[in-house]
């Protein structure tokens, strides 16, 4: 499930703040001094209007920013400066690209930004922090047209479209030039936050609440504080180059790619484990480098059942056959979290081997992942869809509600209930009564919301508890 903006993943929480304050006859010059002023400046300093303050960045940052076809190359250089400026993060604008035909929607006559972002995932090189493209073009989803922007939460990339915004860009009139660069350099901004993993902000007037109107964005428009820790949160702490693999391979695992998942969670177990076990002070740097710097673009776009080819031969890293000196960890803190950090890893390599058919091995891994973690709900999860393949359904029930004991989130227990009466055993009723709790709780992934119109348009009746006693309610005198 690709967590566009749009899509939103898992939460971020709220806060109320002040954002603004003019006091009595000071309101005009304050005027004067904080808004007019920067946009009476030449264009190329639009940005000083920020009221963003500096962030700390590691020096492993690098935002690449990619035009798409014919772009202005003041345009892209504005705001690769505003970027700069407002975040502090070191700025490549890479050599123009055409996007692919197969984006463009005709029925919108705009380019489908979802399809962007795929293309732009599937096409960034490994070891890319994060990419941000710039087009000229209109921009929609399925929902929404004249789209200034969209990111991915987790795949590290969005992109701006300065369709809303040429006429201000190429007017006569400086300041109005000056304006338009400025809610551009925001839009950008907005963006890039989003891929730090940054979710629409709920607190009135911040930069980072969904933009619905280029109006809401101002010189005076400010970012909140918590979005403002959250950004220096995550600028200010170094890469961590195995979970960037992980993330990758979520990426393919979510298209279906399962080959090239595999391989991923592969290159980060093998990064993650030789080292913590015999090197408590935390993996070589050199071999992280190795790790990210071998993992291979997917050369097509269909799922691939072959192994990857720089895959590690050997089905198990060295430390999967010492299991108990992982143990010596769980005594400590950080030895704990590697624990935690390698039954996740174990378990996805477990759920990409289950989805290329290759189940005695993903059965290993997954077993491993559970011996690591007993408290890690996927894994007890997919050793249910594992029993349930194998034909033992009782065993498998039994492991489900492990699995659902153990997982703290709701709309995650509905949604697990759901996949393992669709997937694993053939049983509509209670897949039909999971999906209707999963989206009266407001789960929206299109996939499961699709099964559940199915299902109902297969005339399945079900009646919940509750609905059984509202009928009786209305049935007595
Ligand atoms: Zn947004
Ligand atoms: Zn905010």
């Amino acid at each position: 499930m690709p967590d566009y903006e749009a899509r939103g993943s898992g939460a971020l929480a709220t806060s109320p703040w002040v954002l603004w304050c003019f006091r009595g006859t000071m309101a005009l010059s304050c005027f004067l001094m904080t808004i007019a002023a920067p946009w009476l400046r030449a264009p190329s300093t639009a940005h000083l209007a920020s009221s963003i303050p500096p962030f700390d960045v590691t020096p492993d940052k690098t935002l690449l920013l990619l035009p798409l076809g014919q772009l202005q190359e003041r345009d892209v250089d504005f705001i690769a400066r505003a970027i700069e400026a407002r975040t502090g993060v070191h700025v490549e604008i890479l050599p123009p690209r055409a996007l692919p035909a197969g984006v463009f929607d005709f029925p919108s006559s705009s380019y489908d930004a979802n399809a962007v972002l795929d293309w732009l995932f599937l096409t960034r090189q490994p070891g890319e922090w994060r990419t941000l493209a710039l087009t000229r073009d209109a921009l929609s989803t399925y929902d929404t047209d004249h789209l200034y922007g969209l990111a991915n939460l987790r795949e590290g990339v969005a992109v701006v479209s300065l369709h809303g915004f040429l006429d201000g860009l190429r007017d006569a009139d400086p300041m109005r030039r000056a304006a338009a660069q400025d809610q551009i350099g925001r839009i950008a901004f907005h963006e890039l936050v989003h891929t730090l993993g940054v979710e629409h902000c709920p607190a009135k007037g911040c930069l980072m609440s969904g933009i619905t109107d280029k109006s809401q964005i101002h010189p005076g428009t400010r970012t909140c504080e918590r979005c403002i820790h959250a950004i220096q949160d995550t600028l200010s702490t170094p890469r961590t180059p195995w979970l960037e693999v992980i993330a990758r391979g979520d990426g393919f695992y979510r298209r279906g790619l399962y080959g090239q998942a595999l391989g991923a969670y592969r290159r980060a177990s093998a990064a993650m484990a030789p080292t913590e076990a015999d090197r408590p002070a935390g993996p070589s740097h050199a071999a992280l480098s190795d790790a990210i710097s071998s993992d291979a673009l997917p050369s097509h776009a269909a799922p691939s059942d072959a192994p990857p080819s720089d895959a590690s031969p050997s089905d198990a890293p060295p430390s999967d056959r010492r299991p108990d000196s992982d143990r010596r960890f769980d005594s400590d803190a950080s030895g704990r979290r590697s624990v935690v950090d390698r039954a996740e890893v174990e378990n996805r390599i477990g759920a990409a081997l289950f989805s290329l058919d290759r189940v005695a091995e993903a059965e290993r891994h997954v077993r491993r992942a559970i011996a690591l973690d007993p408290a890690l709900s996927a894994a007890h999860f997919n050793m249910a869809l594992i029993l349930a393949y194998a034909g033992e359904e009782a065993e498998a029930l039994h492991t489900l509600d492990r699995s659902l004991d153990l997982e703290p989130d709701r709309l995650t227990r509905h949604e697990l209930t759901a996949r393992f009466h669709l997937a694993a055993i053939d049983d509509p009723g209670n897949a039909l009564l999971a999906l209707r709790r999963y989206r009266d709780a407001g789960g929206d992934d299109p996939d499961l919301l699709g099964a559940l119109i199915a299902l109902q348009s297969a005339n399945f009746i079900v009646f919940e508890p509750s609905e059984v006693e509202i009928i009786e309610g209305h049935l007595r005198p």
